[in-house]
Protein backbone atom coordinates (compact mmCIF):
# COMPACT_ATOMS: atom_id res chain seq x y z
CA UNK A 1 0.00 0.00 0.00
CA UNK A 2 2.67 2.21 0.90
CA UNK A 3 4.65 1.65 -2.05
CA UNK A 4 1.60 2.56 -4.43
CA UNK A 5 0.63 5.99 -2.54
CA UNK A 6 4.98 6.70 -2.56
CA UNK A 7 4.79 5.57 -6.15
CA UNK A 8 1.67 8.51 -6.79
CA UNK A 9 2.79 11.33 -4.73
CA UNK A 10 6.70 10.81 -6.30
CA UNK A 11 4.47 11.61 -9.72
CA UNK A 12 3.02 14.29 -8.59
CA UNK A 13 5.73 16.00 -6.57
CA UNK A 14 7.70 15.47 -10.89
CA UNK A 15 5.06 17.49 -11.92
CA UNK A 16 4.05 20.07 -9.01
CA UNK A 17 7.39 20.16 -6.87
CA UNK A 18 7.48 23.66 -6.49
CA UNK A 19 3.60 24.01 -4.98
CA UNK A 20 3.89 23.06 -1.69
CA UNK A 21 0.17 23.58 -0.41
CA UNK A 22 -1.13 21.66 -3.56
CA UNK A 23 1.04 18.70 -2.58
CA UNK A 24 0.00 18.70 1.17
CA UNK A 25 -3.60 18.69 0.22
CA UNK A 26 -2.58 15.94 -2.31
CA UNK A 27 -1.12 13.85 -0.26
CA UNK A 28 -3.56 13.92 2.42
CA UNK A 29 -6.16 12.32 0.07
CA UNK A 30 -4.33 10.08 -1.18
CA UNK A 31 -3.36 8.25 2.16
CA UNK A 32 -7.01 7.46 2.58
CA UNK A 33 -8.30 7.34 -0.94
CA UNK A 34 -5.67 4.79 -2.28
CA UNK A 35 -6.13 2.59 -0.12
CA UNK A 36 -9.33 2.05 -1.03
CA UNK A 37 -9.01 2.63 -4.68
CA UNK A 38 -6.46 -0.82 -4.11
CA UNK A 39 -9.48 -2.83 -2.58
CA UNK A 40 -12.41 -1.73 -5.21
CA UNK A 41 -11.61 -3.09 -8.61
CA UNK A 42 -14.06 -0.75 -10.33
CA UNK A 43 -11.59 2.18 -9.34
CA UNK A 44 -8.40 0.40 -9.89
CA UNK A 45 -5.86 0.36 -12.18
CA UNK A 46 -7.67 3.61 -13.99
CA UNK A 47 -5.36 5.99 -12.78
CA UNK A 48 -8.58 8.23 -11.53
CA UNK A 49 -6.78 10.01 -8.69
CA UNK A 50 -3.88 10.86 -11.61
CA UNK A 51 -6.29 12.34 -13.46
CA UNK A 52 -8.09 14.25 -10.46
CA UNK A 53 -4.99 16.06 -9.68
CA UNK A 54 -4.50 17.33 -13.22
CA UNK A 55 -7.02 21.02 -13.33
CA UNK A 56 -8.87 19.92 -16.77
CA UNK A 57 -8.24 23.83 -17.32
CA UNK A 58 -5.44 26.80 -15.86
CA UNK A 59 -5.94 30.37 -16.51
CA UNK A 60 -3.70 32.91 -16.00
CA UNK A 61 -4.02 36.68 -16.68
CA UNK A 62 -3.09 39.97 -16.43
CA UNK A 63 -5.22 42.54 -14.39
CA UNK A 64 -3.96 46.12 -15.49
CA UNK A 65 -5.88 48.94 -13.47
CA UNK A 66 -5.24 52.80 -12.25
CA UNK A 67 -4.90 53.49 -8.45
CA UNK A 68 -6.97 57.03 -7.10
CA UNK A 69 -3.28 58.43 -7.73
CA UNK A 70 -3.14 57.49 -11.51
CA UNK A 71 -0.61 55.31 -11.47
CA UNK A 72 -0.68 51.56 -13.51
CA UNK A 73 -0.85 49.08 -11.30
CA UNK A 74 -0.58 44.90 -12.46
CA UNK A 75 -1.44 42.11 -10.68
CA UNK A 76 -2.25 38.67 -12.27
CA UNK A 77 -5.97 36.80 -12.32
CA UNK A 78 -6.61 32.97 -12.27
CA UNK A 79 -8.91 30.96 -12.38
CA UNK A 80 -8.74 26.83 -12.07
CA UNK A 81 -11.38 24.70 -13.59
CA UNK A 82 -10.64 21.51 -11.68
CA UNK A 83 -12.99 18.87 -12.21
CA UNK A 84 -16.58 19.49 -13.95
CA UNK A 85 -17.32 15.32 -13.90
CA UNK A 86 -20.59 16.17 -11.44
CA UNK A 87 -21.70 19.72 -12.26
CA UNK A 88 -20.43 23.24 -13.58
CA UNK A 89 -17.07 23.98 -11.67
CA UNK A 90 -18.01 25.78 -8.24
CA UNK A 91 -15.17 27.58 -6.60
CA UNK A 92 -14.61 30.74 -4.48
CA UNK A 93 -12.15 34.23 -5.99
CA UNK A 94 -9.09 34.70 -3.62
CA UNK A 95 -7.69 38.59 -3.32
CA UNK A 96 -5.16 38.07 -1.35
CA UNK A 97 -1.31 38.89 -1.85
CA UNK A 98 0.07 35.60 -1.14
CA UNK A 99 -2.31 34.05 -3.58
CA UNK A 100 0.04 31.89 -6.38
CA UNK A 101 -0.84 28.95 -8.55
CA UNK A 102 0.20 26.24 -5.48
CA UNK A 103 -2.56 28.06 -3.30
CA UNK A 104 -5.69 27.51 -5.97
CA UNK A 105 -4.79 24.34 -6.95
CA UNK A 106 -5.33 23.01 -2.99
CA UNK A 107 -8.50 24.89 -2.76
CA UNK A 108 -9.61 23.85 -6.51
CA UNK A 109 -8.51 20.49 -5.84
CA UNK A 110 -10.16 20.31 -1.95
CA UNK A 111 -13.15 22.26 -3.47
CA UNK A 112 -13.89 19.10 -5.55
CA UNK A 113 -14.28 16.31 -2.65
CA UNK A 114 -16.23 19.21 -0.82
CA UNK A 115 -18.82 20.05 -4.15
CA UNK A 116 -19.01 16.43 -4.24
CA UNK A 117 -20.31 15.93 -0.84
CA UNK A 118 -22.65 18.51 -0.77
CA UNK A 119 -24.81 16.41 -3.06
CA UNK A 120 -25.43 18.69 -4.99
CA UNK A 121 -24.25 18.80 -9.08
CA UNK A 122 -21.01 20.95 -8.53
CA UNK A 123 -17.65 20.35 -10.47
CA UNK A 124 -14.90 21.84 -8.23
CA UNK A 125 -12.99 25.51 -9.33
CA UNK A 126 -11.33 28.44 -7.74
CA UNK A 127 -10.07 31.49 -8.83
CA UNK A 128 -8.53 34.77 -7.55
CA UNK A 129 -5.35 37.42 -7.53
CA UNK A 130 -2.66 38.53 -5.28
CA UNK A 131 -4.15 42.09 -5.54
CA UNK A 132 -4.45 43.04 -1.94
CA UNK A 133 -7.16 44.45 -0.68
CA UNK A 134 -6.54 45.84 2.28
CA UNK A 135 -6.11 50.01 2.29
CA UNK A 136 -7.78 50.20 -1.27
CA UNK A 137 -10.38 52.37 -1.39
CA UNK A 138 -14.04 51.80 -2.33
CA UNK A 139 -13.08 52.81 -6.30
CA UNK A 140 -9.79 51.23 -6.48
CA UNK A 141 -11.74 47.89 -5.07
CA UNK A 142 -14.27 48.89 -8.21
CA UNK A 143 -11.77 49.12 -10.52
CA UNK A 144 -9.84 46.39 -9.85
CA UNK A 145 -12.94 43.87 -10.30
CA UNK A 146 -13.81 45.32 -13.46
CA UNK A 147 -10.87 44.73 -14.83
CA UNK A 148 -10.77 41.72 -13.19
CA UNK A 149 -13.96 40.55 -14.69
CA UNK A 150 -13.19 41.74 -18.35
CA UNK A 151 -11.00 38.64 -18.67
CA UNK A 152 -12.60 36.05 -16.65
CA UNK A 153 -15.65 36.69 -18.30
CA UNK A 154 -14.94 34.71 -21.22
CA UNK A 155 -13.62 31.51 -19.04
CA UNK A 156 -17.32 31.67 -16.59
CA UNK A 157 -21.17 31.23 -17.29
CA UNK A 158 -24.36 29.73 -15.32
CA UNK A 159 -23.71 26.31 -16.82
CA UNK A 160 -19.82 26.81 -17.10
CA UNK A 161 -18.21 27.93 -14.12
CA UNK A 162 -19.79 29.67 -11.04
CA UNK A 163 -17.51 31.70 -9.05
CA UNK A 164 -18.17 32.72 -5.30
CA UNK A 165 -16.53 34.92 -2.20
CA UNK A 166 -12.98 33.69 -0.41
CA UNK A 167 -10.89 35.88 1.38
CA UNK A 168 -11.09 39.22 0.32
CA UNK A 169 -13.92 38.79 -1.66
CA UNK A 170 -17.13 39.78 0.23
CA UNK A 171 -20.42 41.61 -1.18
CA UNK A 172 -19.38 44.77 -2.25
CA UNK A 173 -16.49 42.93 -4.80
CA UNK A 174 -19.12 40.20 -5.53
CA UNK A 175 -21.29 43.35 -6.58
CA UNK A 176 -18.43 44.92 -8.81
CA UNK A 177 -17.15 41.60 -10.51
CA UNK A 178 -21.28 40.76 -11.50
CA UNK A 179 -22.11 44.46 -12.51
CA UNK A 180 -19.13 44.16 -15.32
CA UNK A 181 -20.11 40.70 -16.28
CA UNK A 182 -23.71 41.93 -16.61
CA UNK A 183 -22.86 44.49 -18.99
CA UNK A 184 -19.94 42.71 -21.15
CA UNK A 185 -22.56 39.82 -21.74
CA UNK A 186 -25.69 41.49 -21.91
CA UNK A 187 -27.63 38.87 -19.92
CA UNK A 188 -28.72 38.75 -16.07
CA UNK A 189 -27.65 35.88 -14.99
CA UNK A 190 -26.68 33.64 -11.96
CA UNK A 191 -22.81 33.53 -12.62
CA UNK A 192 -21.47 34.83 -8.94
CA UNK A 193 -22.79 34.08 -6.23
CA UNK A 194 -22.93 35.49 -3.05
CA UNK A 195 -25.08 37.91 -4.75
CA UNK A 196 -26.82 40.72 -2.73
CA UNK A 197 -30.42 39.75 -1.85
CA UNK A 198 -32.09 42.51 -4.34
CA UNK A 199 -30.49 40.97 -7.27
CA UNK A 200 -30.23 37.30 -6.97
CA UNK A 201 -28.74 36.17 -3.79
CA UNK A 202 -29.62 33.73 -1.11
CA UNK A 203 -31.12 34.43 2.39
CA UNK A 204 -28.37 32.70 4.74
CA UNK A 205 -25.71 32.32 2.05
CA UNK A 206 -23.46 35.06 4.20
CA UNK A 207 -24.06 33.05 7.29
CA UNK A 208 -23.99 29.57 6.14
CA UNK A 209 -20.22 28.57 5.95
CA UNK A 210 -19.61 29.52 9.72
CA UNK A 211 -22.94 28.14 10.79
CA UNK A 212 -22.70 24.87 8.67
CA UNK A 213 -19.22 24.83 10.55
CA UNK A 214 -20.99 24.96 13.73
CA UNK A 215 -23.98 22.40 12.88
CA UNK A 216 -20.97 19.92 11.63
CA UNK A 217 -19.51 20.34 15.21
CA UNK A 218 -22.78 19.84 16.99
CA UNK A 219 -23.01 16.45 14.99
CA UNK A 220 -19.71 15.26 16.00
CA UNK A 221 -20.37 16.18 19.82
CA UNK A 222 -23.67 14.56 19.80
CA UNK A 223 -21.87 11.25 18.85
CA UNK A 224 -20.15 11.62 22.33
CA UNK A 225 -23.52 13.11 23.84
CA UNK A 226 -21.93 15.87 24.61
CA UNK A 227 -23.02 19.71 22.32
CA UNK A 228 -22.12 22.81 21.78
CA UNK A 229 -23.76 24.39 25.05
CA UNK A 230 -22.29 25.37 27.91
CA UNK A 231 -18.79 25.23 26.09
CA UNK A 232 -15.84 27.56 25.71
CA UNK A 233 -14.92 28.11 22.20
CA UNK A 234 -11.55 29.72 20.56
CA UNK A 235 -12.36 31.00 17.14
CA UNK A 236 -9.37 32.25 14.98
CA UNK A 237 -10.24 34.84 12.02
CA UNK A 238 -12.68 37.99 12.15
CA UNK A 239 -13.60 38.03 8.64
CA UNK A 240 -17.35 36.03 6.80
CA UNK A 241 -15.86 32.45 8.50
CA UNK A 242 -15.10 33.47 11.78
CA UNK A 243 -18.19 36.01 12.36
CA UNK A 244 -21.03 33.73 11.10
CA UNK A 245 -19.29 31.03 13.24
CA UNK A 246 -19.14 33.25 16.59
CA UNK A 247 -22.89 33.41 16.08
CA UNK A 248 -23.56 29.93 15.69
CA UNK A 249 -22.21 29.38 18.75
CA UNK A 250 -23.87 32.02 20.74
CA UNK A 251 -27.25 30.51 19.27
CA UNK A 252 -26.33 27.02 20.60
CA UNK A 253 -25.43 28.35 24.17
CA UNK A 254 -21.55 28.36 23.44
CA UNK A 255 -19.39 31.09 24.72
CA UNK A 256 -16.59 32.38 22.39
CA UNK A 257 -13.67 33.90 23.87
CA UNK A 258 -11.24 34.90 21.00
CA UNK A 259 -10.89 36.35 17.31
CA UNK A 260 -8.03 37.03 15.48
CA UNK A 261 -6.48 38.48 12.38
CA UNK A 262 -3.25 38.29 10.65
CA UNK A 263 -1.75 40.68 13.48
CA UNK A 264 -2.82 38.95 16.27
CA UNK A 265 -5.81 37.33 18.53
CA UNK A 266 -7.98 39.55 20.84
CA UNK A 267 -9.07 37.60 24.21
CA UNK A 268 -12.39 38.60 26.11
CA UNK A 269 -12.27 36.12 29.50
CA UNK A 270 -16.21 37.16 29.61
CA UNK A 271 -17.17 35.80 26.52
CA UNK A 272 -18.45 38.11 22.90
CA UNK A 273 -22.14 38.33 23.10
CA UNK A 274 -24.35 39.36 20.73
CA UNK A 275 -23.26 42.99 21.26
CA UNK A 276 -20.10 42.53 21.26
CA UNK A 277 -20.15 40.76 17.61
CA UNK A 278 -22.54 43.47 16.08
CA UNK A 279 -19.57 45.79 17.16
CA UNK A 280 -16.72 43.38 15.23
CA UNK A 281 -19.45 42.93 12.31
CA UNK A 282 -19.69 46.62 11.99
CA UNK A 283 -15.64 46.93 12.69
CA UNK A 284 -14.79 44.75 9.78
CA UNK A 285 -16.91 44.96 7.50
CA UNK A 286 -18.56 48.96 7.17
CA UNK A 287 -14.98 50.45 8.66
CA UNK A 288 -12.75 47.91 7.40
CA UNK A 289 -10.95 47.84 10.84
CA UNK A 290 -8.38 45.75 12.64
CA UNK A 291 -9.10 43.34 15.46
CA UNK A 292 -7.03 44.89 17.92
CA UNK A 293 -9.73 47.76 17.81
CA UNK A 294 -11.88 45.68 19.86
CA UNK A 295 -9.61 46.48 23.01
CA UNK A 296 -10.92 50.09 22.86
CA UNK A 297 -14.34 49.58 22.87
CA UNK A 298 -13.95 46.43 25.54
CA UNK A 299 -10.81 47.50 27.98
CA UNK A 300 -11.35 43.94 29.97
CA UNK A 301 -10.40 42.26 26.69
CA UNK A 302 -6.40 41.95 25.59
CA UNK A 303 -5.14 41.55 22.47
CA UNK A 304 -1.87 39.46 22.23
CA UNK A 305 0.11 40.81 18.74
CA UNK A 306 1.47 38.42 16.49
CA UNK A 307 0.19 35.53 17.96
CA UNK A 308 -2.53 32.97 16.94
CA UNK A 309 -5.50 31.88 19.38
CA UNK A 310 -4.89 28.17 20.07
CA UNK A 311 -2.49 29.01 23.59
CA UNK A 312 -5.79 30.09 25.07
CA UNK A 313 -7.89 27.23 27.15
CA UNK A 314 -10.81 25.80 25.26
CA UNK A 315 -13.15 23.01 24.95
CA UNK A 316 -13.91 23.80 21.34
CA UNK A 317 -11.56 25.15 18.45
CA UNK A 318 -12.91 26.91 15.02
CA UNK A 319 -10.00 27.56 13.08
CA UNK A 320 -11.39 30.48 10.61
CA UNK A 321 -8.71 32.41 8.97
CA UNK A 322 -6.36 30.82 6.31
CA UNK A 323 -4.51 27.92 4.99
CA UNK A 324 -1.72 26.13 7.89
CA UNK A 325 -2.59 28.78 10.51
CA UNK A 326 -2.62 25.93 13.48
CA UNK A 327 0.38 23.61 13.89
CA UNK A 328 1.70 20.68 15.43
CA UNK A 329 3.27 22.74 17.99
CA UNK A 330 -0.69 24.67 18.47
CA UNK A 331 -2.41 21.24 18.11
CA UNK A 332 -0.40 20.00 21.41
CA UNK A 333 -1.15 22.91 23.28
CA UNK A 334 -4.45 22.57 22.56
CA UNK A 335 -5.16 19.47 23.37
CA UNK A 336 -2.76 19.54 26.80
CA UNK A 337 -5.45 22.38 27.71
CA UNK A 338 -8.65 20.02 27.37
CA UNK A 339 -9.55 20.67 23.74
CA UNK A 340 -11.95 17.93 22.65
CA UNK A 341 -13.10 18.95 19.35
CA UNK A 342 -11.80 21.27 16.51
CA UNK A 343 -13.83 21.79 13.30
CA UNK A 344 -12.51 23.75 10.24
CA UNK A 345 -13.89 26.79 9.49
CA UNK A 346 -11.25 27.54 7.16
CA UNK A 347 -9.32 25.63 4.30
CA UNK A 348 -6.72 23.24 5.27
CA UNK A 349 -5.85 25.40 8.29
CA UNK A 350 -4.55 22.20 10.06
CA UNK A 351 -1.17 21.37 9.11
CA UNK A 352 -0.29 17.07 8.65
CA UNK A 353 1.56 17.10 12.09
CA UNK A 354 -1.55 19.11 13.98
CA UNK A 355 -4.24 16.13 12.32
CA UNK A 356 -2.07 13.57 13.14
CA UNK A 357 -1.53 14.64 17.10
CA UNK A 358 -5.41 14.74 16.89
CA UNK A 359 -5.97 11.89 15.18
CA UNK A 360 -3.17 10.24 18.00
CA UNK A 361 -5.26 11.59 20.55
CA UNK A 362 -8.93 10.66 18.58
CA UNK A 363 -10.47 13.48 19.70
CA UNK A 364 -13.39 14.72 17.08
CA UNK A 365 -11.82 16.48 14.14
CA UNK A 366 -13.46 17.87 10.70
CA UNK A 367 -11.46 18.78 7.78
CA UNK A 368 -12.77 21.79 6.19
CA UNK A 369 -13.22 20.11 2.95
CA UNK A 370 -16.46 18.40 5.21
CA UNK A 371 -17.15 21.12 8.06
CA UNK A 372 -17.28 24.51 5.78
CA UNK A 373 -18.93 22.69 2.94
CA UNK A 374 -22.06 25.11 4.22
CA UNK A 375 -20.77 27.96 2.28
CA UNK A 376 -20.90 26.42 -1.06
CA UNK A 377 -23.56 24.41 -0.26
CA UNK A 378 -25.75 26.75 -0.13
CA UNK A 379 -24.22 28.91 -3.32
CA UNK A 380 -26.02 25.87 -4.83
CA UNK A 381 -28.90 26.49 -3.43
CA UNK A 382 -28.58 29.84 -4.62
CA UNK A 383 -27.59 28.77 -8.00
CA UNK A 384 -31.12 26.68 -8.27
CA UNK A 385 -32.93 29.60 -6.64
CA UNK A 386 -31.66 31.60 -9.59
CA UNK A 387 -32.04 28.72 -12.26
CA UNK A 388 -36.27 28.58 -11.09
CA UNK A 389 -36.45 32.45 -10.36
CA UNK A 390 -37.51 31.97 -6.98
CA UNK A 391 -36.49 32.82 -3.55
CA UNK A 392 -36.40 30.69 -0.57
CA UNK A 393 -37.14 31.91 3.40
CA UNK A 394 -34.36 32.17 5.32
CA UNK A 395 -36.19 28.99 7.03
CA UNK A 396 -36.07 27.20 4.53
CA UNK A 397 -32.52 27.75 2.90
CA UNK A 398 -31.68 27.50 6.88
CA UNK A 399 -33.16 23.83 7.10
CA UNK A 400 -32.11 22.73 3.82
CA UNK A 401 -28.54 23.62 4.99
CA UNK A 402 -28.76 22.01 8.43
CA UNK A 403 -29.92 18.62 6.17
CA UNK A 404 -26.95 18.93 4.04
CA UNK A 405 -24.31 19.27 7.34
CA UNK A 406 -26.09 16.44 8.33
CA UNK A 407 -25.51 14.33 5.42
CA UNK A 408 -22.02 15.15 5.27
CA UNK A 409 -21.94 14.41 8.63
CA UNK A 410 -23.22 10.78 7.85
CA UNK A 411 -21.04 10.24 4.72
CA UNK A 412 -18.37 10.73 7.03
CA UNK A 413 -19.36 8.01 9.40
CA UNK A 414 -20.15 5.45 6.51
CA UNK A 415 -16.80 5.83 5.45
CA UNK A 416 -14.67 7.14 7.95
CA UNK A 417 -15.19 4.37 11.12
CA UNK A 418 -11.77 2.55 12.06
CA UNK A 419 -12.02 -0.82 13.38
CA UNK A 420 -11.91 0.67 16.91
CA UNK A 421 -15.28 2.90 16.09
CA UNK A 422 -13.04 6.35 16.30
CA UNK A 423 -14.57 8.06 13.22
CA UNK A 424 -11.91 9.31 11.05
CA UNK A 425 -13.58 12.47 9.33
CA UNK A 426 -10.66 13.40 6.86
CA UNK A 427 -10.89 9.47 5.39
CA UNK A 428 -14.84 9.52 5.42
CA UNK A 429 -15.13 12.81 3.47
CA UNK A 430 -11.94 12.15 1.55
CA UNK A 431 -13.68 8.90 0.14
CA UNK A 432 -17.08 9.88 0.14
CA UNK A 433 -16.18 13.08 -2.10
CA UNK A 434 -13.87 10.70 -4.44
CA UNK A 435 -16.56 8.31 -4.97
CA UNK A 436 -19.41 10.13 -6.19
CA UNK A 437 -16.80 12.22 -8.82
CA UNK A 438 -14.79 8.81 -9.98
CA UNK A 439 -18.19 7.12 -10.64
CA UNK A 440 -19.17 10.07 -13.15
CA UNK A 441 -15.99 10.37 -14.44
CA UNK A 442 -15.63 6.06 -15.08
CA UNK A 443 -19.36 6.73 -16.37
CA UNK A 444 -18.10 9.72 -18.73
CA UNK A 445 -14.99 7.79 -20.58
CA UNK A 446 -11.53 8.90 -20.82
CA UNK A 447 -12.09 12.55 -21.79
P1 LIG B 1 -12.36 36.98 4.94
O1 LIG B 1 -11.51 37.71 3.99
O2 LIG B 1 -13.73 37.45 5.23
O3 LIG B 1 -11.60 36.86 6.36
C1 LIG B 1 -10.35 36.25 6.44
C2 LIG B 1 -9.88 36.33 7.88
O4 LIG B 1 -8.71 35.53 8.04
C3 LIG B 1 -9.48 37.75 8.30
O5 LIG B 1 -9.70 37.91 9.66
C4 LIG B 1 -7.99 37.74 7.97
O6 LIG B 1 -7.22 38.68 8.69
C5 LIG B 1 -7.60 36.34 8.38
N1 LIG B 1 -6.41 35.94 7.62
C6 LIG B 1 -6.29 35.89 6.28
N2 LIG B 1 -5.04 35.52 5.95
C7 LIG B 1 -4.40 35.35 7.12
C8 LIG B 1 -3.08 34.95 7.46
N3 LIG B 1 -2.17 34.69 6.49
N4 LIG B 1 -2.75 34.85 8.78
C9 LIG B 1 -3.68 35.13 9.74
N5 LIG B 1 -4.93 35.52 9.49
C10 LIG B 1 -5.28 35.60 8.20
O7 LIG B 1 -12.36 35.45 4.44
P2 LIG B 1 -13.38 34.29 4.78
O8 LIG B 1 -13.84 34.41 6.18
O9 LIG B 1 -14.37 34.21 3.69
O10 LIG B 1 -12.44 33.01 4.63
C11 LIG B 1 -11.71 32.46 5.74
C12 LIG B 1 -11.33 31.03 5.43
O11 LIG B 1 -12.53 30.26 5.20
C13 LIG B 1 -10.47 30.82 4.19
O12 LIG B 1 -9.62 29.71 4.42
C14 LIG B 1 -11.49 30.45 3.11
O13 LIG B 1 -10.90 29.72 2.06
C15 LIG B 1 -12.43 29.59 3.94
N6 LIG B 1 -13.76 29.42 3.36
C16 LIG B 1 -14.56 30.49 3.09
C17 LIG B 1 -15.82 30.31 2.58
C18 LIG B 1 -16.76 31.43 2.38
O14 LIG B 1 -17.95 31.16 2.12
N7 LIG B 1 -16.36 32.68 2.52
C19 LIG B 1 -16.31 28.95 2.22
C20 LIG B 1 -15.43 27.89 2.63
C21 LIG B 1 -14.20 28.13 3.15
P3 LIG B 1 -6.56 39.94 7.91
O15 LIG B 1 -7.69 40.88 7.69
O16 LIG B 1 -5.51 40.43 8.83
O17 LIG B 1 -6.00 39.38 6.63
Amino acid sequence: MKKNIKEFLDLVKLRNGHEPEFLQAVEEVAETVIPYIVKHDIYYGKNILLRMVEPERLISFRVSWVDDSGEIQVNRGYRIQMNSAIGPYKGGLRFHPTVNASILKFLAFEQVFKNSLTTLPMGGGKGGSDFDPKGKSDNEIMRFCHAFMSELFRHIGPNTDVPAGDIGVGAREIGFLFGMYKKLRNEFTGVLTGKGLSWGGSLIRPEATGYGTVYFAESMLNTKNESVKGKTVVISGSGNVAQFAAEKVLHLGGKVVTLSDSSGYIYDEEGIDEAKLKFVMELKNVKRGRINEYVNAYPNATFVAGKTPWEVTCDIALPCATQNELNKNNAETLLSNGCICVSEGANMPSTKGAIAAFHDAKILFAPGKASNAGGVATSGLEMSQNSLRISWTREEVDDRLKGIMKNIHDACIEYGTEDDGYINYVKGANIAGFVKVADAMLAQGIV
